[in-house]
């Protein structure tokens, strides 16, 4: 009896890896698809702030072409005052003048200040270029490790089912049938070791002298708690 329950004992722990693997499998891919999110959504972010930008440069270009035109008048108007013969005349157009060359100077202070707010959002942009940069080099490195642990569990999987069906094989029936019937019902686990006087599947302390006979891993011993098969693993200790 030894002999197989030092093969079921193999097999569990197999059985636990593959478990395990298997719940991986399902978290792997949601975390990928998390990054890659992330990743879509900062760049998104950065766009927004680039075509803010754009939108600015149109605003100033638009506000230059204007300036040019006020600059024009003034010029077309100064040409007039040779031509001028009336002193109200004169007059009138000085104030046509005046009133053009408020205009530019307005329009010329609002170019400065779109031209503030360009630097300004360009010296943003170039940060967060860099910060996004630097993100993206983190996620795709993530991304990488992901797919790196997905292809080693994958050899694991395969080493590990062709391992289990050779484990299935060479257990006695009655114990292996026993063995997935607890398994079922208790969540993956149906042997499991004794330390300390304690089941380590329930956290239930066995009898001393149940205890005693589970160290000598000669016979089925089922822990009075949970039911499953108890095992000497030597305190975890390696042989
Ligand atoms: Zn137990």
């Amino acid at each position: 009896m030894r002999k197989h329950l030092e093969l079921l004992w193999e097999l569990q722990k197999i059985d636990l890896d593959l478990k395990h693997i298997m719940d991986e499998r399902d978290r792997y891919p949601k975390e990928l698809k998390k990054l890659e999110e992330k990743q879509k959504l900062e760049q998104e972010r950065f766009l927004k702030e680039k075509e803010k930008l754009d939108s600015l440069e149109k605003e100033r270009r638009q506000k230059e072409r204007h300036l040019l035109g006020e600059q024009e008048k003034i010029k077309r108007s100064e040409g007039r005052m040779s031509e001028v013969k009336t002193n109200k005349e004169y007059q009138a157009l000085l104030n046509e003048i005046e009133t053009f060359k408020e205009a530019s100077s307005r329009i010329e202070e609002e170019i400065l200040l779109i031209m503030e707010e360009i630097e300004e959002l360009k010296k943003q942009l170039a940060r967060r270029e860099k910060e996004m940069a630097t993100t993206l080099e983190k996620m795709e490195e993530e991304k990488r490790k992901i797919q790196e642990k997905m292809d080693q569990d994958e050899i694991a999987w395969k080493e590990k089912s062709y391992r289990k069906e050779i484990l299935s094989k060479q257990v006695e029936s009655n114990l292996f049938k026993l063995y997935n019937m607890l398994r079922e019902k208790r969540q993956g686990v149906g042997m499991v070791s004794v330390r300390n006087e304690t089941c380590q599947g329930c956290f239930v302390n066995v009898p001393p002298q149940m205890f005693i006979e589970v160290q000598k891993n000669n016979a089925i011993i089922r822990c009075p708690n949970c039911n499953r098969i108890l095992y000497w693993d030597g305190n975890g200790e390696k042989k």
